[in-house]
């Protein structure tokens, strides 16, 4: 059996940081908390449970909190009028767009109307820039992808000098944690829908994160012994979530010289802790301009 990179105790700390950094804004503000906004337009369950689950985090970390619940069929000028008034608002230290969006509405576009600097889940083109050109200082990152490094990180692993894979070329997670990666020194290769033989680059992998979409895609034959694996996919199964990596397979594969993150557990924690950090950070930072 393989190791467990667990969020736990990490994601608890950076939880501590967090109301830290608030406490301290609070006194700034002479009382008045900051305010972290989530916007939500859709109906899946799913979406729903998981943003009151941010939200109670938040409010934990001494942050107010404020869901803006738009109809499951709003389109862009509504999305995008929504996110200009918190971006004007001065409370407003942080705003979260929830996936999914309503069919038809242009992610990129509606983002454009965030506030890049209370863009606490880096969604905008600005912070994107900052990444891609290799600026990490106060940079606000895509969550999970920040959530994979901080796992990485957590338990340890040396990235340096690696040979890392991710799997997934999403905007929102593959294509920044390659980003990461190649910034903390590993060697990155991407694979993603178009790779012919997924296989044959994944099993090359000293680390490899896995972020397709699809439930199970990352089996023991996909893996090198000692291999450590990050599973960043969420899929309801009944009452239980699974990844995109079938643990049982993969964690006999890897072996007890390699690793691999629970679901749930594992990436999904860290991201929450991590944008409710970046929250306070950017709360901070706002009291401080
Ligand atoms: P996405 O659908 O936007 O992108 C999926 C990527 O995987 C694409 O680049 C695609 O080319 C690639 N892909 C799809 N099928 C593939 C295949 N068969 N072989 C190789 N590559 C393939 O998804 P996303 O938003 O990047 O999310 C990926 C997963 O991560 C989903 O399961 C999502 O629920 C989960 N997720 C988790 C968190 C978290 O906090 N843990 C946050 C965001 C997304």
């Amino acid at each position: 059996m393989s190791r467990t990179l667990a969020a736990k105790p990490r994601s608890a700390a950076l939880a501590d940081e967090a109301a830290r950094l608030v406490a301290q804004t609070l006194a700034a503000r002479g009382g008045k908390p900051p305010v972290l906004a989530a916007v939500i337009a859709t109906e899946e369950v799913d979406a729903l449970i998981y943003t009151e689950q941010l939200l109670k985090q938040a409010a934990a970390a001494g942050l107010a909190v404020k869901k803006i619940s738009l109809a499951a069929t709003a389109g862009d000028a509504e999305i995008s009028a929504t996110l200009k008034r918190l971006s004007d608002d001065s409370d407003v230290a942080g705003i979260i767009l929830q996936s999914p969006l309503p069919s038809g509405v242009d992610r990129a576009h509606v983002v454009a109307a965030i506030d890049p600097s209370k863009d606490v889940d880096g969604a905008t083109a600005a912070n994107a820039a900052r990444l891609a050109a290799g600026d990490l200082d106060g940079t606000l990152l895509p969550a999970t992808a920040a959530a994979v490094l901080e796992l990485l990180r957590a338990h340890e692993i040396p990235l340096e000098g690696r040979r890392a894979v991710v799997v997934g070329r999403s905007s929102v997670v593959g294509r920044p944690v390659a980003q990461l990666l190649t910034l903390a020194g590993a060697t990155v290769q991407v694979v993603h829908s178009k790779t012919p033989d997924m296989g044959a680059i994944t099993r090359t992998a000293q680390i490899l994160v896995v972020a397709a979409g699809v439930r199970g895609l990352v089996r023991g034959e996909h893996v090198a012994p000692g291999c450590v694996v990050v599973d960043v996919g969420i899929h309801a199964d009944g009452d239980r979530i699974v990844g995109d990596v079938d643990a049982e397979s993969v964690s006999a594969a890897v072996g007890e010289t390699g690793a691999l993150s629970p679901v749930p557990g594992g990436v999904g924690p860290m991201t929450n802790a991590i944008l409710v950090l970046q929250a306070a950070q950017a709360a901070a930072r706002h009291a401080a301009a």
